[in-house]
């Protein structure tokens, strides 16, 4: 019998089988489409995602596809790229990575990775450490009982029957699992109007003037739409709205024509390289699971774009999910472990939604910096992205003595309250914190004598990382192997915790 079926092969359903794969698992993908996709969608990695894909082994093979530029203009507006007021001398900013993510992380991208380069890179890694993934094979239907589902899949070779332990269905924003299950949805659904997404490529150096920016809101009447740099040279996405025509009004040709009218440049060699309609959705499933089925990704919560929100909380989804399969497949834990899945990553889902819809209002609130930005966001309810990405806790049945909430809206606070992530420090050039903890749950704790338990045991020496976790005066945290603190206080009474936090 298969371990874990994971219905829809996007970026949710290739992490997911990723991080099962890390803790032992071999999962089987199923996805619909021929291949993955090839349209790059998500462009900015959170630091948190980093942190995921490092763990799994997987830090350097996205380092090798990102793109080594960080947007120094942000947002831009102008009629046409070609009218728009750069000046001729791009500033001398380095491509530093971001600094405040880097206090909080081991983890941090010096650039972009557009969600196609992310997805190739996932998908071999699941591959070589043994997952399957069918790519033109749909999830047809499925059934459940006390011990498994039964899934009737629809591949090249016909219709056939799977069982397995357990679904996670990242089948999408339209997920047919979701609305098999009845599982309802709240948040206003599809907002605004149908848009069209054209990947092309052309040479925009001579427009760009060497400057970078994320992207440029076009004005004119002409073709009115928004330039969104891939790899701020040759790949380039225009996002235009589709409105009321079907999607084949806009063959090759005319998606040119708006494009080089966008620009502002007559004759621009351009190459349209694939075009996506969508449009902009915000929903929050009702609940995450049903018996041995998980919503994960864009199936549990679709969000605006703007906070890069999206495909960032959905990686976290898998990444929650896979340790928590693996200790129940395994016997670690027991089954109520899966419980706390939904407790912990719907209300995250839920910020995520609510600090999206709020930038979708007024981007401004997203793109400007300064004093009187911030002033302007704590005004609007708006939290900063990387709290929104990382400055939550969890509080569930898998975190004893939780303090949930947000204790910043500005800053990300990581102080060893259980329910936060393990603070991060260096304890030798290459090794962070972070990477102590392995595939099971760890014990850090400072010099002198830690009692054994159903965990593994760490001393780190730091005296200003013990005094930040909050751990100094011969405490201990035991951290779940998604980095998560679970407990923390006298390291004798760990045994007992790490049986807590198991459920067993
Ligand atoms: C234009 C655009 C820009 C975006 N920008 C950002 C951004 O900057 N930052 C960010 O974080 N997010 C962004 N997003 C959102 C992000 O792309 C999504 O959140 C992310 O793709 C969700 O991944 P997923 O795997 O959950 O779902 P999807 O990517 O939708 O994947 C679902 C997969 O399931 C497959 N499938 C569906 N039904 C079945 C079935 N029955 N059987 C088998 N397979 C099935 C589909 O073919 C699909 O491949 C953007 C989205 C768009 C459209």
């Amino acid at each position: 019998m298969t371990r874990v079926l994971i219905a829809g092969g996007g970026t949710v359903g290739l992490s997911t089988a990723l991080f099962l794969a890390h803790h032992g698992v071999r999962a089987l993908v199923v996805e619909r489409a021929d291949g993955p996709s090839t349209h790059p969608r998500a462009t900015g990695l959170s630091f948190r995602t980093l942190e995921f894909l490092r763990q799994a082994g997987v830090a350097d093979a996205v380092e090798a596809v990102a793109i080594r530029r960080t947007a120094t203009l942000g947002k831009i507006y102008a009629p046409t790229l070609a009218t728009a007021d750069l000046p001729d001398t791009p500033p001398a900013v380095p491509n530093t990575p971001n600094l405040a993510a880097s206090r909080h992380s081991p983890s941090v991208l010096r650039g972009t990775c557009p969600q196609d380069r992310l997805d190739s890179v996932l998908l071999a890694a699941a591959r070589e450490r043994g997952a399957t993934v069918a790519y033109s094979t749909t999830l047809v239907s499925f059934d459940q009982d006390d011990t498994g589902v039964t899934a009737v899949l629809d591949g090249p070779d016909g219709r056939r029957t799977e069982r397995a332990e357990y679904l996670v269905a990242a089948d999408g924003g339209r997920s047919a699992v979701r609305a098999a299950l009845g599982i309802g949805t709240t948040g206003p659904g599809a907002l605004g109007k149908p848009l069209l997404n054209i990947l092309f490529r052309a040479d925009l150096t001579p427009y760009t003037k060497g400057h970078h920016f994320a992207n440029c809101t076009i004005t004119t009447p002409e073709s009115p739409g928004m330039l969104v740099t891939v790899d701020a040279e040759k790949d380039w996405i225009f996002h235009t709205e589709l409105g009321d025509e079907p999607v084949d009004a806009f063959p090759p040709s005319r998606c040119a024509a708006l494009i080089r009218a966008a620009v502002g440049v007559p004759d621009l060699a351009v190459e349209v390289l694939s075009v996506l309609p969508w449009r902009v959705r915000g929903l929050l499933a009702d609940r995450f699971r049903a018996g041995r089925v998980f919503l994960a990704g864009d199936t549990a919560h679709a969000v605006p774009p703007l906070g890069a929100f999206g495909a960032n909380t959905g990686v976290a989804d898998a990444h929650n999910l896979a340790w928590k399969l693996a200790a129940v497949l395994d016997g670690v834990a027991g089954p109520a472990l899966l419980d706390t899945y939904e407790a912990e990553r719907r209300p995250v889902a839920a910020l995520a939604l609510d600090q999206a819809l709020r930038r979708l209002e007024d981007p401004r609130l997203h793109w400007e910096q300064g004093p009187s930005a911030a002033a302007a966001r704590a005004a609007a309810g708006v939290v900063n992205a990387p709290v929104v990405h990382l400055g939550y806790r969890y509080d569930s049945a898998a975190v004893l003595g939780a303090r949930a909430g947000l204790p910043s809206t500005e800053d990300v606070v990581l102080d060893g309250t259980p329910g936060s992530r393990l603070p991060h420090a260096w304890v030798s050039p290459e090794v962070s914190t972070l990477d102590l903890v392995g595939r099971r749950l760890a014990l850090l704790t400072g010099p002198g004598a830690a009692p054994a338990g159903d965990y593994d045991v760490h001393v780190v020496e730091d005296e200003e990382w013990l005094r930040d976790t909050g751990i100094a005066d011969g405490g201990a945290v035991l951290v779940r192997p998604d980095h998560f603190i679970a407990w923390r206080g006298r390291p004798d009474e760990a045994a007992g915790a790490a049986v807590r936090v198991l459920a067993r």
